[in-house]
């Protein structure tokens, strides 16, 4: 099996290296503007960049900073996770979750 994968340099988000392997991402040090980057795979970066130019409407989006965007992408693309396994959005669900009196039966 020789199927490359392609990993993308978060700093300048151009280059991007080929490995034999599978992995979320790695870090050397990018040809192209010559940091030492960690590179994520472009997987997670095409999913990245759709959520960048059509947010999911599940989560919001915008308030995620780009390193939790980045985990969201990863985590969809790489495992069975979906928008729906995230916490980022649920704040306002547990807030505003009553305690429902419980009907104590005192019979
Ligand atoms: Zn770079």
């Amino acid at each position: 099996m020789s199927r490359k994968r392609a990993y993308r340099c978060l700093n300048c988000l151009e280059h991007t290296v080929s490995r034999e392997f599978d992995t979320s991402h790695l870090s050397v040090t990018c040809p192209n503007c010559g940091s030492f980057e960690r590179f994520v795979n472009d997987a997670v970066f095409q999913q990245f960049r759709a959520f960048e130019e059509s947010p999911p409407a599940e989560i919001d989006w915008a308030r995620l900073d780009r390193t939790e965007k980045l985990v969201v992408s990863e985590r969809l693309v790489r495992s069975t996770k979906t928008l729906a396994d995230f916490d980022v959005v649920k704040e306002e669900a547990t807030a505003g979750e009553a305690t429902a009196g419980e009907a104590t039966a005192g019979d």
